[in-house]
């Protein structure tokens, strides 16, 4: 242990009120609200901060909170934490399950604002170790894209400052206590795509009269298959799903549209560029081949950015993970498909290091089957899983990485 940034880290957070963080956790998981409904879980957050000592604001960009601690002259460093549920029925079985019907924390934002609050009341009681700025973000719908863009849209950083970087971290499938870092491209962009296939409906028993859009639709998501696997290098990550197919109401009535919901997920806006290209080309193709009476709709629905990491920034909070957790549990898991609306609060030129934080129980992760890895990796409960259970003994780890990752930037004495 030799940076001032880890071992101050370990000071600080060396006598957390675990016990009280875990109730709040647990107050959070009963109670999830989903995205840009997150009154309760934000006034929770609000009203942690402004006991410890923080100049708080709530309803930015919709249901955002900041808060801000000055505490001299350095630099200004963000922590965020996302606060929305989602529209899934849990069926974790937990003693602290939700208690919202069909809606539930599957993706772990109650424990990041968990470790939040953990974070910025350690690094506000121990505020004689460091010199700068803490601003601390909770974030409103981050499942739907929105919430970053319209905190910052909302003059986060005129009201509160312009902060030096940005730290993010996320609960992550894999046995609890490690800290995958990825200097560089850490999370895929991600983009929704509607398609309105317009045919001619009638009677079933006289398909000829008509013009079928259930059965181009079937083609359409067929040919799609093709895009990534026929048109892409295979060197370039990307994935295609068709997630939602609507169209008709009984069985012997032909429509007169299908929809298609399908999703992108891509590493560069070049690959992102030529999928849609074919995405357009093979939906006009398909109903040009089944003489569809009008042209293919085709609109562009919610996006996220790729996550890309500022290479000094994450090796900086990588090497004090590294001294606070050991070498062993900070490694580079290589880019994944998963997506992040964190890269809007950047503006495209604030340096950011956002990581993992693995959250499965030992014994559920020793029980799974398969001996490897990925093995085990495919077959634990992962994020937006009904039975997606973080392990409670990571609330203080998360806390540490994020009071770590601050105090590498902030002055520390
Ligand atoms: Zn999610
Ligand atoms: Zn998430």
């Amino acid at each position: 242990m030799t940076s001032p940034a880890a071992r101050t880290a370990l000071d600080l957070t060396d006598g957390l009120p675990v016990p009280d963080l875990e109730d709040f956790y647990r107050d959070l998981h009963r109670h999830p609200e989903l995205s840009l409904e997150e009154h309760r879980t934000a006034g929770k957050l609000a009203g942690r901060l402004k006991e410890a000592g923080f100049e708080t604001a709530e309803g930015i960009g919709g249901t955002g909170v900041a808060g801000v601690l000055r505490n001299g002259d350095g630099p200004t460093v963000l922590l965020r934490a996302d606060l929305d549920a989602l529209p899934v029925q849990e069926e974790t079985g937990l003693p602290y399950a939700s208690e919202a019907d069909g809606v539930m924390h599957a993706c772990g934002h109650d424990l990041h604002v968990t470790w939040l609050v953990g974070a910025a009341e350690a690094l506000a009681a121990g505020r004689e170790t460091w010199n700068g700025t803490l601003l601390v973000v909770g974030q409103p719908a981050e499942e739907t894209g929105q919430g970053a863009a319209r905190m910052v849209a909302d003059g986060l950083y005129e009201r509160f400052g312009r902060p030096d970087v940005l730290l993010g971290q996320h609960a992550a499938p894999g046995p609890a206590g490690l800290y995958p870092h990825a200097p560089g491209l850490i999370m895929s962009a991600s983009t929704d795509v509607d398609i309105v296939v317009h045919g001619r409906g009638g009677h079933g028993s006289r398909p000829e009269s008509t013009v079928d859009p259930v059965v181009t639709a079937a083609y359409l998501v067929t040919r799609l298959q093709t895009v990534v696997s026929r048109e892409l290098a295979a060197r370039e990550a990307a994935v295609l799903t068709v997630g939602r197919i609507e169209a008709g109401t009984r069985h012997n009535i032909i429509p007169s549209e299908a929809r298609i919901e399908l999703n992108l997920r891509t590493q560069s806006a070049e690959v992102r560029e030529r999928m849609l290209a074919a995405i357009r080309r093979i939906a006009q193709g398909e109903c040009l081949a089944a003489g569809c009476p009008r042209e293919p709709e085709i609109t562009l629905g919610n996006t996220f950015p790729e996550t890309v990491n500022d290479v000094g920034t994450d090796t900086a909070v990588a090497a004090v993970h590294r001294e606070v957790f050991g070498a062993a549990a900070v490694f580079d898991p290589g880019p994944a498909m998963g997506s992040e609306d964190f890269p809007q609060l950047a503006l495209g030129s604030i340096p950011y290091s956002y990581w993992f934080v693995t959250t499965t129980p030992a014994e559920v992760w020793e029980q799974a089957p398969g001996a490897s890895f990925p093995e085990k990796f495919s077959a634990v409960p992962s994020n937006h899983s009904p039975r997606f259970a973080p392990d409670l003994s990571t609330v203080a780890p998360g806390v540490r990485t994020l009071v770590s990752g601050a105090l590498a930037f902030l002055s520390v004495a």
